[in-house]
């Protein structure tokens, strides 16, 4: 992979018409690394994140040493990465021939439920496979409230009451019994894991036995922009969320059972920024070369605010405007397809242009892992860039802005 100091070199060396992703494996080492520093249990990443090859093995390499895994092609993604590296199955709802590969060739332990008929499925492949049921540790997911940008409880979980006849008849099988849950990607409220917590308190004070694990899922918030003309909504930092986590954590009595938490986002978003180049400019519209069926879907859907770095092009001799004024731009991307129009606004200098490119900062997550070959565009360039996205010059737009404010 080539690798460059900063995204404006790579962009003046390569002049890519297609979008770019600047890989940063040392932004992904020490971000994975302050995670597991910080919370008091085992940290399995959430592969669905990104899942490229190359984050597994740097993840590998910085010492994670369990993922949470939801598909066929996940177990092989982490198995090609690591022989050893354990693998929890937390998806609630799963093909019962995928639970059967799980527990037979990828020696999966760790499950997750949330219906009685998933537990049918998994006591038939233990069966089936001779499996002592003691070996395995079976999460049931109980449902939460909450405030994310992605809210999960209306798909998955539990309600309380039947939370505990499931972990009851579990239990009765003769399996360990955890609880989990997930409460939802990008949380918005530091409120959020308490309530999540007070739910799981609820129903180990009604189960009969004594609890295997809690796992707390995923949702820790990443480090995104926010929209200047829009009062900002202070959200505490990583730091800040987790020590209210281990307070919480200790305060519940939770922290004699082992605990797991199922980060993604909050790990892998600064690892990647997108170079984008503009292929047309068309007054306040801009056409550039990725958009919602490759890299910004994640942006589009959950709402995100993203930094976003000019990079004019030198070969333009000739600008309208003043670099310093800041407007908003209305972004098409790059398929045919006219549902391909991002939701939100970019704001960029005034002077960009056909040609220009724009580096889109911490995008690792929920971007490359949902791009499509729709329309037979399908980005698949990497470049490693050496310096952090937020080093350097200072990004001085925003890509996908909650509010249009000039509209
Ligand atoms: C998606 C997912 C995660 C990761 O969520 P983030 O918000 O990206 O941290 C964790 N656990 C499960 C079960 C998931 O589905």
């Amino acid at each position: 992979m080539q690798r460059f100091e900063n995204a404006r070199e790579a962009a003046l060396a390569l002049r890519p018409d297609e979008p770019v992703y600047g890989f940063r494996p040392e932004v992904l080492k020490a971000d994975a690394r302050n995670f597991m520093a910080m919370f008091p249990g085992k940290t399995a990443y959430a592969v669905k994140t990104n899942g490229e090859e190359l984050v597994l093995r740097t993840l590998v390499e910085a010492g994670v040493t369990a993922f949470d895994v939801a598909s066929p092609g996940e177990f092989a993604a982490v198995r090609a990465v690591s022989a050893d590296a354990e693998m929890l199955y937390m998806h609630p709802v799963k093909a019962q021939s995928d639970i059967r590969l799980a527990l037979e060739k990828y020696g999966v332990r760790v499950i997750a439920v949330d219906h009685e008929d998933e537990v049918t499925k998994l006591s038939r492949v233990v069966r089936a496979l001779d499996l002592d049921p003691g070996a395995l540790t079976v999460f049931v997911r109980i449902q939460t409230k909450g405030s994310a940008a992605y809210e999960l409880s209306k798909k998955f979980g539990a309600g309380p009451a039947y939370a505990v006849e499931l972990a009851e008849r579990l239990n009765r099988a003769g399996h360990k019994v955890g609880l989990c849950f997930h409460v939802g990607s990008q949380i918005q409220d530091p409120d959020t894991y308490e309530r999540a917590l007070a739910s799981a308190d609820w129903v180990r004070n009604r189960i009969s036995f004594k609890l295997a694990g809690l796992d707390v899922g995923g949702g820790f918030p990443a480090e995104y922009g926010h929209d200047p003309n829009r009062r900002h909504r202070e959200m505490p930092s990583l730091e800040e969320i987790m020590s209210r986590l281990r307070a919480d954590l200790k305060e519940y009595q939770f922290e004699g059972i082992p605990l797991v938490a199922e980060p993604g986002r909050v790990v892998v978003a600064r690892a990647f920024s997108l170079i984008v180049r503009v292929l047309l400019r068309k007054g306040r519209r801009l056409y550039i070369n990725d958009g919602i069926w490759a890299s910004l879907s994640d942006s589009w859907t959950g709402k995100i605010t993203l930094p976003a770095r000019f990079i004019p092009d030198p070969a333009i001799r000739s600008r309208n405007g003043n670099e310093n004024n800041i407007v908003p731009f209305k972004v098409c991307g790059a398929t045919c397809d006219s549902v391909d129009i991002l939701s939100r606004p970019f704001w960029l200098p005034e002077t960009v242009d056909t040609g220009d490119w724009i580096e889109i900062g911490h995008i690792g997550a929920y971007s490359l892992s949902l791009r499509t070959r729709f329309n037979g565009f399908y980005p698949d360039t990497f470049i490693e860039i050496t310096t952090p996205f937020e080093e350097g010059d200072v990004p001085q737009g925003f890509a996908s802005l909650e509010t249009m404010a000039a509209e």
